[in-house]
């Protein structure tokens, strides 16, 4: 490979193992001078830790780069800052008690005088259309401006190579909009672009180059605007990815009936629920969509019985169940999977096994006069492993080793596989690859084809509309009269979401 003028970076027969899983596997990527380039891959097929290899996070075993005809071996992300390397991390590490600009301070290398950096953080945010006020406390924002900061903070820096991990899962349709705008114009500017991204659809219209990774190696390079989605899906998966099949609705019984639910958020940047009303018959999926923020988490902990509710707003099987605890309320069959994997859902430090004991304990038996059944515990942690094709070592791995989709798939399987009769699933495929997103979804539906309840809170709309038989919007703690789903059309849809038309 000649260095060009027109590369910006070459990653050149780059390998990385981690313990028993070669993660990048000869890896060689050309990043070209103002474009923007998608990496795409399943869950676990390598990306995260190419651009991490990238931003100077994680030291590849073999191979080299060249950055802008430079030898480059970033040892940590300040010397890949300093080279020209910026990144926007899924995961925004912000202070929410502190403003737009102390937070952008606080991330800059360098020290600057806090009127000039006002003044640029301003400049850069009219340049490049990312509408931010630096002085707001960064608890009242919104995704899409919290990621504006982020990105901010990154081009204070001036990158050559801006990488993107997800940014859009966070975004509503307006915001994803802007943020295309924004990275249209840097990339017209000459900033190259590296665009991790599930979203096919979006690839296609964004990006101008794509290389796609499968279990951690160079699968194909390809111009996206002219490869369909399902082709790019194919070369993920490496087979064909099918659409998800849904029986017939068989709406039975209500089961579950939140009667007029108010609440106080426990956080001070939380949202307040008001007066939620809602019935759930066996056998259905009700869909609730919204952005984030929008009183998802409350409204999930409330039903998992972390937070407490006034007397008869909570009724399961005709019963008020407002004062059971988490526990409690998992051995009755009324089982929820929040948003948040590593900390609530899943312990990082335990093993997929430890995992297991957490929620299914008593559905499963796996612990009788509080001695465990190591085998029992083992098995059902293997029976997940392979049914929900979680790509871990093995059920002694532990949590936080596996990829975001990977502990998805496998603390979803450990919910369904409990048989519930109510689930209530926050973002259930959140971040996880168009195969992996399917599965997930097609388990669902056949979970309820059995009579269980399921309530699905999820940011992704074209998901609520495959799956739920009906659907509402939650907007700013208030929830719109349920619909069935095939009866709306997207604008009704549009409009239940909106923010003008709920009450304050
Ligand atoms: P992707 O970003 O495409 O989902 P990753 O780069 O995160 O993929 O993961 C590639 C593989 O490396 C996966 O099998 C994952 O479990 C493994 N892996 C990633 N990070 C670690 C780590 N710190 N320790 C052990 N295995 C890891």
């Amino acid at each position: 490979m000649k260095t060009n003028k027109s590369n910006v970076l070459q990653v050149i027969n780059v390998s990385k193992k981690y313990a028993n899983v070669l993660a990048n596997d000869e890896v060689s990527l050309t990043l070209n001078h103002a474009q923007i380039h998608a990496l795409l891959g399943e869950n676990g097929a390598g990306k995260s830790t190419l651009v991490k290899i990238i931003y100077g996070l994680v030291k590849p075993d073999r191979g080299k780069m060249i950055l802008n005809g430079q030898k480059y071996a970033p040892d940590n992300p300040q010397k890949a800052r300093m080279s020209g390397v910026g990144m926007v991390f899924q995961h925004f590490s912000l202070f929410d008690s502190l403003t737009v600009a102390q937070n952008i301070l606080l991330g800059l290398d360098k020290r600057q005088s806090s009127t000039s950096l006002l003044d640029k953080i301003v400049q850069i945010s009219t340049d490049y259309g990312l509408a931010l006020e630096p002085r707001m406390i960064v608890g009242d924002l919104s995704a899409g401006e919290r990621q504006r900061i982020e990105i901010v903070r990154c081009l204070l820096q001036n990158p050559k190579l801006l990488i993107m991990d997800e940014p859009t899962s966070v975004l509503t349709p307006t915001e994803i909009e802007q943020l295309f705008n924004t990275l249209n114009q840097l990339s017209a500017q000459g900033t190259s672009i590296l665009y991790i991204s599930h979203k096919l659809e979006e690839v296609r219209k964004l990006c101008g180059e794509g290389t796609i990774l499968r279990n951690g190696q160079v699968i194909k390079n390809f111009i996206p605007s002219t490869t369909t989605s399902s082709e790019i899906a194919e070369l993920m998966v490496g087979k064909k990815v099918q659409s998800t099949i849904k029986s017939k609705s068989r709406a039975k019984n209500i089961i579950l009936n939140i009667n007029n639910l108010s609440i106080d958020s426990r956080t001070p940047f939380g949202t307040n629920l008001k007066n939620i009303s809602l019935k759930v018959r066996q056998g259905e999926i009700l869909g609730i969509g919204g952005v984030a923020g929008s009183g998802q988490d409350e409204l999930l902990l409330t039903l998992t019985g972390e937070s407490k509710v006034k007397k008869n707003t909570l009724f399961y099987k005709n019963k008020d169940i407002g004062n059971l605890n988490p526990q409690e309320r998992r051995e009755i069959g009324f089982l929820t999977a929040p948003e948040e994997r590593l900390g609530h859902a899943a312990a990082p430090e335990m093993t997929l096994m430890e995992n297991c004991l957490i929620t299914a304990k008593k559905s499963k038996n796996l612990m009788v006069h509080g001695w465990i059944n190591f085998t029992k515990t083992g098995d059902f942690a293997n029976d997940i492993i392979k049914k929900f094709d979680v790509r871990a070592g093995d059920n002694k791995s532990l949590a936080k080793t596996l990829s975001g989709g990977n502990l998805q798939k496998f603390l979803i399987g450990r919910e369904l596989s409990q048989d519930p009769e109510v689930i209530i699933v926050n973002q259930p495929t959140w971040g996880v690859d168009a195969a992996a997103a399917q599965f997930i979804r097609q388990a669902l539906l056949n979970l309820v084809s059995h009579g269980t309840a399921a309530i699905i809170i999820s940011q992704d709309l074209d998901e609520l509309i495959e799956i739920s038989d009906r659907f509402t919007a939650l907007v700013n703690g208030s929830m719109s009269t349920p619909r069935i789903t095939t009866e709306l059309t997207v604008s009704e849809i549009g409009l239940m979401l909106s923010t003008e038309n709920a009450p304050k």
